[in-house]
């Protein structure tokens, strides 16, 4: 890749006004047998901000089943929680597709089976409201790499596939998307020069892995983005950094969640 004064930012961080939104939910449909796309609508979804398939956004769901969903008061310092309520979960998701004009928001949900996020998908009806914090700021990757590899589960399917979808014609791009089988593989739309991989785990935990190792880049300067489960990103990570050497400025890493840990934070490091 040769670089000039004139060649636009490869990656940007653009932060966004941090408002709290109330969305009601107006569709609900089954994309995969565990995966349920949630449309939102809501008044001021016109001045909701998404740049970039990275992006995420805080959600909040009953804490319990059953429980009522307590939203907060916002001042200036952030969040004001009404006394003696049971505060809600906040979980990350990812603005799967966003019609400003429509006021329209899709998020595709996974329904891996515990936790607040997940319980609440799995019987989302119109009608329901929730609250949705951000996204606080997008880190935009522009399409100037030589190539782009994404790897991810099924939490990362939502970033991949809007990915994919963003590309403009001809851009190289390689996607490895781990999944349960064959029935849980998903339709995505994409004008790039794409390769699409569907890594059937079988019970492995290391199978998405094993598919990177076996995997061929092209030739050039790629950006690398992966999200999935911490502990797995860590091989994969120690592989395409240390093995493959590729270089960590053009790579992103994010653990969506933690076997065993509810609310995971995805700010903790994948190391080494
Ligand atoms: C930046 C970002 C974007 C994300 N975008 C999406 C998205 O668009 N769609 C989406 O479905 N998820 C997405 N996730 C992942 C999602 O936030 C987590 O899976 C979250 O833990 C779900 O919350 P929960 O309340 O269902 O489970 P939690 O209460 O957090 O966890 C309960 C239990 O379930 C387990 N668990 C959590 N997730 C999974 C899983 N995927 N498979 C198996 N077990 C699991 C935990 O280890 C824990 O034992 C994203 C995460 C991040 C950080």
């Amino acid at each position: 890749m040769t670089t000039s004064q004139n060649e636009p930012a490869r990656t940007q961080r653009v932060m966004h006004e941090l408002r709290p939104r109330l969305l009601e939910v107006v569709e609900v449909s089954s994309i995969a047998p565990r995966m349920v796309r949630v449309t939102f609508t809501g008044d001021d979804l016109d001045t909701f901000v998404t740049l970039d398939a990275d992006d995420h956004m805080k959600m909040t769901f009953p804490p319990r089943e059953g429980a009522e969903l307590v939203l907060p008061a916002w001042s200036e310092h952030g969040p004001v929680w009404p006394e003696g309520k049971e505060k809600p979960a906040i979980r990350d998701f990812t603005p799967r597709r966003h019609d400003p004009l429509a006021k329209r928001l899709e998020v595709d949900f996974f329904l891996h089976g515990e936790g607040p996020a997940s319980r609440w998908a799995a019987k989302a009806q119109p009608g329901q409201i929730l609250g949705v914090l951000g996204p606080r700021g997008s880190f935009v990757v522009s399409d100037v790499f030589d190539w782009y590899l994404m790897i991810g589960d099924e939490t990362a399917l939502p970033s991949i596939a809007r990915r994919l979808e963003s590309f403009a014609p001809g851009v190289k791009a390689v996607a490895l998307i781990e999944v349960d089988g064959p029935k849980d593989e998903i339709a995505v739309a994409t004008q790039a020069d794409a390769s699409v991989t569907w890594v059937h785990r079988n019970g492995q935990r290391d199978a998405l892995e094993q598919a990177v190792r076996n995997a061929s880049f092209p030739e050039g300067e790629g950006f690398v983005w992966a999200g999935g489960e911490a502990t797995a990103l860590r091989g994969i990570r120690r592989y395409l950094l240390r093995e493959a050497n590729l270089p960590a400025e053009w790579a992103s890493f994010s653990g969506h969640w933690k076997i065993g840990v509810a609310d995971h934070d995805h700010h903790e490091p994948i190391e080494n």
